[in-house]
């Protein structure tokens, strides 16, 4: 086992102890310890790299007060721009628009994004009362649409009826019509993923967007990705757009590294975060979790 960063940091650093001000060398040695600890939670790497300098710069010459360690100096520093990074606690789905309010989940598929409709879907249902239509546009894979079915009869939850022969943006606009007919406060439209990132995928996504107009765009993203993270998120973010970030298959990730990653590189917010494979598994992000996660 490794030790923490803050052990690390205390084990370079704390000889120094009544030195003032840090200098370059020391901080260069502690920055070789926090590049480490981020790759070791799996953080893309030009993350780790942007990270470690903006640490840097504020610890070159902080003077280290009496009270605190020079280790436990540089550990605040790289706590407070994780943190930072990270953003804001308390992110949450907008629906404050017009009703049917729609909301797009997009991300590739396996990555739960289907679970994550009806996690969401439950949530709004039972905890804030709203009215809720989940319709799946994956024509390509039967099983996914009645995977959505399945989910929505177990959860008391209506979703649109499968229409055999249907575009996505086709199924979009009818889920849309469906809402307004039927008195819905929100439309969750659940769209096809692929294994991995193609323009195909894309640019249905983009189309789907255009003609739904989501008040909310959702990636759904496995935080086992690690190093891919980065690609996923900046792809569908440049190319769709993207509102948040749900985090799914956080229950079985020790290390954090997605989070910061995706939030660094598409400056959106992680809304949401999926911790089990049931419909009640789905959190509020904590940004000084995952922060504590990191520093280990
Ligand atoms: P999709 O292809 O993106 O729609 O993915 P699915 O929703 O079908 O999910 C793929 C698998 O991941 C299923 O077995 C889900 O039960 C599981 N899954 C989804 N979210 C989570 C999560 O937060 N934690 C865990 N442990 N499993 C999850």
């Amino acid at each position: 086992m490794f030790d923490n960063l803050s052990e690390r940091l205390g084990g370079i650093l704390d000889r120094l102890t009544g030195r003032g001000a840090l200098t370059e060398k020391d901080v260069d040695a502690a920055m070789r310890e926090v590049r480490r600890a981020l790759l070791e939670a799996d953080v893309a790497l030009e993350v780790v790299r942007s990270f470690t300098e903006r640490v840097r710069e504020q610890a070159i010459g902080a003077t280290v007060v009496k009270s605190v360690t020079p280790g436990q100096m540089v550990v605040k520093i790289v706590h407070d721009e994780l943190i930072n990074t990270l953003g804001a606690e308390g992110q949450t789905i907008d629906v404050n628009s017009v009703p049917p309010v729609p909301i797009m989940m997009v991300g590739l598929q396996g990555s739960g994004k289907t679970t994550t409709t009806a996690k969401l879907a439950r949530r709004l249902v039972q905890r804030d009362k709203r009215k809720v239509l989940m319709a799946s546009l994956d024509v390509y894979r039967p099983a996914a649409m009645e995977q959505l079915a399945v989910l929505g009869r177990d959860l008391d939850i209506p979703t649109l009826p499968i229409v055999a022969g249907q575009q996505p943006t086709q199924i979009a606009k009818r889920a849309l019509e469906a809402g307004k007919l039927g008195g819905y406060d929100i439309v969750l439209l659940d769209t096809a993923g692929r294994t991995t990132l193609d323009e195909e995928m894309m640019a249905e996504a983009a189309a789907i967007k255009a003609a739904a107009n989501p008040h909310e765009v959702l990636l759904v993203a496995d935080s086992l990705t690690g190093q891919d993270a980065v690609n996923l998120a900046r792809s569908f973010d440049q190319r769709v757009g993207l509102t948040g970030i749900v985090l799914t298959r956080v229950d079985g990730d020790g290390r954090g590294g997605a989070a910061l990653s995706m939030r660094a590189v598409t400056g959106k917010p992680i809304k949401l975060i999926g911790t089990g494979e049931k419909t009640d598994a789905l959190e509020d992000f904590h940004p000084d979790r995952i922060a504590g996660r990191i520093l280990g």
